[in-house]
């Protein structure tokens, strides 16, 4: 099987589905990471330049971990839109994947407009993608695969939990992933904002883990199926 994994920023795919990845990349299947932006704000020493090079290399070293292919899209940070440009290039990644399940943020249900947009923009992508007359370099994708949104950061009020994958085995692996993204861990988001990131995914993966209550089980992600057309029956089958 093929799986497409769409982020916002370098370390978004990590936060919200690294462990699910793992369980699909252990059985063999093939894994593609999409990242939107370049993270290129994401420092308060750097120049734009060399943080957005250091983060490449981060999202690189990240998906080497999974055998992952990474398609590196390179928009600004925060400037993320849904216009013409933005949607053939979600497309062409959909047309290069060719994924059988795809996962995105949620979109219009989180704090930061550039993960909203990008689960648009897959959610665009996902359909248009096997539409021939819409030309990119890349040949038109021979379905319309089912698509999953992963729970946002904060798991949030507008999100409702449908699915859930248990990542117990996988959580050193999603935290050593995520760990990665090591310039983003001490000076940027604990400085500017107060927060330890890790320590907040882990926390969200054992809450999720709480409210399914199932004995062993101590880490989980959640996903919401993407409900419009076409429906895909049977589509949480597709899930690890
Ligand atoms: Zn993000």
């Amino acid at each position: 099987m093929r799986v497409l994994a769409f982020g916002a920023h370098p370390d978004d795919v990590e936060f919200r589905c690294a462990g699910t990845l793992k369980k699909y990349a252990d059985r063999g299947d093939e894994i593609f990471i999409a990242i939107a932006t370049n993270g290129n704000i994401g420092s308060f020493r750097m120049s734009k330049e060399e943080i957005a090079e250091v983060r490449h290399k981060e999202a690189q070293n990240a998906a080497d971990m999974l055998g992952a292919k990474l398609f590196w899209m390179g928009v600004d940070d925060e400037f993320l839109f849904d216009t013409k440009e933005t949607r053939l290039m979600f497309i062409d990644v959909v047309r290069q994947a060719k994924p059988d399940v795809i996962f995105a943020p949620p979109y219009y249900r989180d704090y930061n407009p550039d993960h909203d947009i990008t689960g648009y923009l897959a959610f665009i992508a996902r359909v248009n993608a096997s539409i021939k007359l819409i030309e990119t370099e890349h040949e038109a994708h021979t379905k319309v695969p089912p698509m999953f949104f992963a729970a946002p950061f904060g798991i949030s009020n507008t999100f409702t939990p449908e699915y859930f994958v248990d990542i117990t085995e996988q959580a050193q692996f999603k935290m050593d992933m995520f760990l990665c993204h090591a310039s983003q861990q001490g000076a940027w988001c604990k400085d500017a904002f107060g927060v330890n990131y890790a320590e907040i995914m882990d926390r969200e993966n054992k809450a999720l883990a709480a409210t399914c209550g199932t004995p062993g089980v101590d880490s989980v992600e959640a996903f919401m199926l993407c409900k419009t057309w076409p429906i895909i029956a049977g589509a949480y089958k597709l899930l690890p």
